[in-house]
């Protein structure tokens, strides 16, 4: 079976596994309750972190853009809240 690759654009490496931690090169990143940080099922879709955080901004950029040209006829409240990632 072939390894899934990256979802970002422009890059076909492998992708991390689910539950790999989240920052293996920072050991003094840890949650708040205290255990590291593993990546979750959308960090899954990514190769690293870098660009799992990057595809998010990305993402976030062409959403507030959207936003912007839809501003005069939606109102504010009717737009989806925002969870924040998934750790
Ligand atoms: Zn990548």
């Amino acid at each position: 079976m072939a390894q899934d690759t990256c979802r970002m654009t422009g890059c076909d490496k492998e992708t991390r596994n689910k539950g790999d931690l989240q920052y293996p090169d920072d050991p003094e990143k840890t949650a708040s309750n205290g255990k590291r940080f593993r990546v979750g099922v959308f960090g899954a879709n990514f190769c690293s972190d870098y660009h799992e955080i990057k595809y998010e901004k990305l993402k976030d950029e062409a959403r507030d853009a959207r936003r912007d040209e839809r501003r005069d006829t939606i109102p504010d409240r009717d737009l989806p809240e925002r969870d924040g990632p998934p750790y």
